[in-house]
């Protein structure tokens, strides 16, 4: 079935998995809720023996993973957090990483609270300046881990930079892609070793299931990743990586409209009185705007945001009806979360305050909803607050 030009990525999202059912070509993949898989003779099955080491279900939602990161390989995780666990045994105690200086808080606190005790090393320092880096590069560091925009704090690296210098260095580069999903950066073609997401997010969708990936080039990382899959045996389910494939269908036309909606949000934020500052790169005044575009097709759809008073936060997030009120982002909801006391709160607060992270601080995700609607929603809440002394 002729595939005469390279397919774009709505046309990958749309087709996720179409083609993986071998048996009976059925365009949906079907959930293979098997353990185990019977061998045909001794010694010789048919690439299946045991679902934690593959499943048909989810080497499709891997698959599909893989061709819109541009990978040669996904391996898809039970989460977020078991995917970027699942790198970090690439190192050895002593090794050294450098990270983005604003991550998102459950990132830091496995970094701290548990590789640390390892013997790994965590340093963090702003990806938007590649020359800077360069010098914090030392004898023992063998990974750059970025996060582009980061959470909360919507801060830019410089992808091609920072792989570049790494490249030099001869360390490796990771970039969790989780809030840009794949239709809107791809960093492997800006020549990153690893791509880690949420698949929790944007690529699933709907606020729906908790998943992972981490997307390689090298098929010798690659390699490892499935045995890390394998040995530590943090796996998708069957029924998860069909809920994946499923969100991935319509990833394209979730990304435009909830990116479209968060632009008209953001305008509207920047311009209201009671709205102390906005951090998104669609907006003129974001300080790397021009970078994050140069590297990135869209602004994407979170939108942080500081309040006029930390004080008025409570008043604030309960007057709003629309948007809901919990912990995560890039679903058909729209959500809000106050970053500080909840997706970040394990971050001592000396360290939030250090990257710029305050009390005032609240971290939108538009979803799907009339973009009207959340503008009244957050104009009503917002006058309510601002009124609260
Ligand atoms: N990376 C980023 C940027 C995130 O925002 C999150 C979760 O919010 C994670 C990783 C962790 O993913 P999960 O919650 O699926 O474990």
């Amino acid at each position: 079935m002729g595939r005469k030009r390279k397919r774009s990525l709505e046309t990958l999202a749309a087709q996720a998995g179409v083609g993986a059912d071998r048996a009976f070509g059925s365009v949906s993949v079907p959930i293979y809720t098997t353990a185990i898989y019977r061998y045909e003779e001794f010694g010789r099955h048919r690439g299946f023996d045991y679902s934690r080491s593959e499943n048909p279900t989810r080497q499709a939602a891997e698959q599909a993973i893989a061709d819109l990161e541009g990978g040669t390989r996904a391996v898809a995780f039970s989460s977020g957090m078991a995917a970027i666990s699942a790198v970090m045994t690439l190192f050895r105690s002593g090794d050294h990483i450098l990270c983005s200086d604003d991550l998102y808080g459950g990132t830091y606190r496995l970094f701290e609270q548990i590789l640390k005790h390892y013997g790994l090393r965590f340093d963090y320092a702003d990806m938007g300046n590649p020359g800077q880096i360069r010098k914090r590069i030392g004898r023992k560091t063998r990974a750059v881990f970025i996060e582009t925009p980061t959470n909360p704090l919507m801060k830019i690296a410089d992808i091609r930079g920072v792989v570049r210098v790494a490249r030099e260095r001869g360390v490796l580069s990771i970039v969790d892609n989780t809030f840009m999903s794949p239709l809107l950066q791809r960093p492997l073609a800006l020549g990153a070793d690893a791509v880690v997401h949420s698949a929790t997010k944007f690529l699933g969708g709907h606020n729906d299931l908790i998943g992972g990936a981490v997307v390689t080039v090298d098929p010798d990382l690659g390699e490892k990743m499935h045995f890390a899959q394998k040995a530590a045996g943090a796996v998708l389910s069957p029924f998860d990586s069909w809920l994946l494939l499923r969100g991935i269908k319509t990833l394209a036309v979730r990304m435009d409209r909830a990116q479209r909606s968060a632009e008209v949000l953001a305008g509207f934020l920047g311009a209201h009185p009671f709205v102390r500052k906005v951090f998104y790169p669609g907006l003129p005044g974001h300080h790397r705007r021009d970078l994050h575009f140069s590297q990135s097709d869209g602004p994407g759809a979170i939108i942080s945001f500081e309040l006029g008073r930390a004080s008025a936060v409570p008043s604030f997030l309960n007057a709003l009806g629309t948007v809901l009120l919990a912990e995560s982002l890039g679903g058909v909801e729209s959500l809000i979360t106050h970053p500080a006391t909840m997706t970040h709160a394990d971050i001592p607060l000396a360290e939030q305050a250090a990257v710029g992270l305050t009390p005032r601080l609240v971290r939108l995700s538009v979803g799907m909803e009339n973009p009207d609607d959340l503008v009244a929603d957050i104009a009503q809440a917002l006058r309510k607050a601002g009124r609260f002394r």
